[in-house]
């Protein structure tokens, strides 16, 4: 979400008559958007701040966005004075506003640049940037610190959308459903620094959709904290008759959605993915722990026997749906017996794939009040466990696709390795050679035969054209 959320600033301030810039050393403004769901990740955006600094006699201005600047708001011009902007997610559209009361609006001398074409960037890190431009440079050496804060718009009702998106990638495009959480797992700062759950109409998002589609996108990816906890506020269509209207909109191939909150996940999503052949076959629904006792601990609102009923709707699918999911490991109080159920989960489901993360304890969330906290080095000893023993289940579920034809989005080019990348229905990466003189363009879908497979990936050559049938 956070790449997304990069791509909505971007195509705001685009709009307004800023224009990207490739470096740091280019840009006369540096928004750094940032996300605090781990210590770890929050550490890391105070050591960038801190990198940043000595730019500052350049006359660069610094902003945050983001969860963190949500989270830790004013006190990070405490901590890094050389910012000058600090705004929450929620309050992006007033990015323009807050950038002419900070004195770096774009005059009407950046209109008249042309804006060069954006480029990819999929850091969830996202810099953008105003023009190097002298008659800026000289006002803001010249004026004093001014600073201006975003961060009180996460009630509002209206979702951040995204007429203004500047998408990076030319063929899938993400749009966002619902914004925030209502959920409060005891661990998670999102519902702290996204607010509360709002939806936008069906009816936007469809008209998003076609617009996409007509912009030549052929997949689309459905975002949310929890994207099936989507309520239509006009009324008209649940998650998965909106999953549905969106994949049957022409020109559209592929429809992908996440994240899946179990409590919340339906037979009608299964049934929609069964119906209409452009839903992907992949669920990604986060489980976090296979003891129901960490579960209610974690606040999930679900059991592990409610949540293996969903994998079993999945599994009675008559589509073979790849099942993904995160789990946490360490949270305070899981025994070597809880742990033991997790690791039994994975064998029991067979996911295709899982993020792992050591608990983290967040600011303000109700674990930090939890007692028989999980010793560092006993984390690290359990996550590795869990990788070594997802990577046994992974390394048979793959290596059934050898000998089967699949359908692959070409994602791009590994020069070094001679082959293309590609991306399955199921979210695999295959990658592929193909024969002398072919060249298969990045966007374009092309039939592979899967001739070998490694525990994260697939490996095959492209069929030619009379040969392509798809079998998958
Ligand atoms: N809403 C989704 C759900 O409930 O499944 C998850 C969204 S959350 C942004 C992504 C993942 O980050 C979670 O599934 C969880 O595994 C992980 N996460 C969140 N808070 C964490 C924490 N305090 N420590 C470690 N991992 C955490
Ligand atoms: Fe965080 Fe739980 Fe909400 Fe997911 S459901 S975003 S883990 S509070």
């Amino acid at each position: 979400m956070n790449v997304h959320d990069s791509e909505k600033v971007v195509g705001t301030l685009v709009q307004e008559g800023y224009r990207q810039v490739e470096t740091v050393e280019q840009a006369d403004l540096i928004l750094y958007n940032t996300c605090s769901i781990r210590d770890k990740a929050e550490q890391k955006v105070f050591h960038r701040l801190a990198d940043y600094k000595k730019l500052q006699k350049q006359g660069k201005k610094f902003g945050v966005l983001g969860c963190v600047a949500q989270q830790e708001g004013e006190k990070i011009f405490e901590r890094a004075p050389h910012v000058s902007l600090v705004c929450g997610s929620a309050s992006y559209r007033k990015l323009p506003e807050m950038l002419t009361q900070l004195g770096v609006a774009a005059t009407s001398v950046l209109r008249e640049i042309p804006f060069d074409k954006l480029r990819a960037d999929s850091r969830p890190a996202g810099e953008s940037a105003g023009l190097r431009d002298d008659a800026f440079l000289d006002r803001a050496r010249g004026a004093k610190l001014v600073r201006i804060t975003g961060l009180d718009d996460r009630q509002t009702d209206e979702c951040f959308e995204t007429e203004f998106t500047a998408r990076t990638n030319p063929h899938r495009g993400y749009i966002t459903i619902i914004e925030g959480c209502d959920k409060f797992c005891a661990y998670c700062v999102v519902p702290f620094t996204r607010g509360k759950e709002r939806s936008r109409t069906s009816d936007s998002v469809l008209a998003e959709a076609r617009q996409m589609a007509d912009l030549g996108y052929t997949e689309i990816q459905l975002l949310g904290q929890n994207v099936n906890s989507y309520r239509d506020p006009a009324g008209k269509r649940s998650f998965a008759e909106l999953l549905a209207a969106v994949g049957e909109v022409p020109g559209i191939k592929r429809v992908r959605f996440t994240t899946s909150h179990p409590r919340d996940f339906g037979r009608d999503i299964v049934e929609a993915i069964d119906a209409v052949p452009t839903l992907c076959d992949h669920v990604h629904l986060p489980v976090q722990s296979g003891s129901t006792r960490v579960l209610d601990a974690m606040q999930r609102l679900y059991s592990r026997e409610q949540y293996m009923e969903r994998i079993a709707w999945i599994k009675a699918a008559k589509r073979d749906i790849v099942i993904t999911t995160d789990v946490i490991v360490g949270f305070p109080g899981e025994t070597e017996s809880d742990f033991g159920e997790t690791l039994g989960l994975l064998e029991e489901v067979g996911y295709d794939g899982i993020f792992t993360f050591k608990y983290s304890p967040r600011p303000n969330t109700p674990a930090l009040n939890l007692e028989e906290a999980i010793p560092d080095q006993e984390k690290a000893r359990r996550l590795e466990v869990l990788m070594a023993k997802q990577r046994e289940v992974q390394i048979p579920r793959n290596r059934k696709y050898v000998g089967s034809i699949v359908e692959v989005m070409v994602e791009g080019h590994n020069q070094a390795r001679g082959q293309w990348i590609g991306r399955t229905s199921q979210n695999k990466t295959l990658n592929f050679t193909a024969a002398a003189g072919k060249s298969p363009q990045s966007g374009s879908y092309v039939a592979v035969l899967v001739t070998a497979s490694f525990p994260n990936s697939l490996v095959g050559e492209m069929m030619s054209q009379e040969e392509g049938t798809k079998t998958e």
